[in-house]
């Protein structure tokens, strides 16, 4: 399936040529997403549960190097699947600074090491993907020292293009980064990643009034045990006027981003 959105404003076109890709890679329950810039940069946020289940997605892209990984935070279903993605040598690693304790974790670290990759801890910064920014979204303090509120939020901004995720970032996190009343987390965003895979203690009407996203992908398992996403997310995506992809129905979501603001959005079923 494939639609057209965004842009509608009259003018010359501004900002950098080409399109950002942003693929949610259906992993299962977990998140995964892959975004390579039109200069052929690229970042993998996070990588699923299952290793075996990323390096078929890795074989199937061709995919032969990257760039940039982020670890939103360190929970299996969020780094296991990066343990083969180690193999393409990325530059640079960022994470909460939280490690984990898991042999998940400890297979991770290794994997990048091996690879030469350079570890560090997120803080509020600016990072290109050729002419793609990626803002890095440290937690805010006082959230204490659990995973899913120390998740670290990427804001994609490639022209009048936008997209934001940021992993499982519970409620007190997100309510730390409105304290913040931050620039870079105010929406519109054509794209944004469903909070801890449309859990309840996720999204907020608060939180999504903020955003104001257009499209709304969770990443999601089929018959997870979990209950994700919730009615009650996938309510609050109602109620915010969001189109909602889902990974468990739909496979793989790709979106292809212009400058413009405009942008198609595919799915693989
Ligand atoms: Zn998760």
């Amino acid at each position: 399936m494939r639609q057209q959105g965004g842009g509608g404003e009259e003018g010359a076109p501004t900002g950098p040529a080409g399109e950002v890709i942003i693929r949610f890679l259906d992993v299962g329950q977990g998140d995964a997403i892959l975004v390579q810039s039109p200069e052929g940069k690229s970042l993998l946020i996070d990588g699923g549960r299952s290793a075996e289940r990323m390096r078929g997605h890795l074989e199937a892209l061709n995919l032969t190097a990257l760039d940039l990984m982020v670890a939103s935070h360190a929970d299996a279903d969020h780094i296991a699947g990066l343990v083969p993605a180690a193999a393409l040598k990325p530059r640079l690693f960022l994470n909460n600074g939280l490690g984990g304790t898991t042999q998940t974790w400890e297979r991770l670290v290794s994997a990048l090491q091996d690879a030469g990759t350079t570890f560090a801890k997120a803080s509020n910064q600016t990072v290109n993907l050729g002419s793609v920014k990626l803002r890095v979204i440290a937690p805010p303090p006082g959230v204490g020292d659990e995973q899913n509120e120390n998740s670290v939020g990427i804001a994609l901004q490639f022209g009048d293009f936008r997209a934001l995720m940021t992993g499982d970032s519970e409620t007190p996190e997100t309510e730390g980064w409105l304290a913040q009343d931050r620039a870079d987390l105010r929406g519109p965003f054509q794209v944004y990643k469903s909070i801890h895979h449309g859990a309840a203690n996720g999204d907020s009407a608060a939180w999504l009034a903020n955003v104001r996203p257009e499209n709304v992908v969770v990443s999601v398992g089929t018959g997870n045990t979990y209950g994700h996403p919730t009615a009650q997310a996938l309510n609050l995506y109602k109620q915010a006027g969001a189109r909602v992809y889902r990974t468990d129905r739909q496979g793989t979501v790709t979106f292809r981003g212009r400058a413009d603001g405009t942008y198609t959005a595919e799915t693989e079923r």
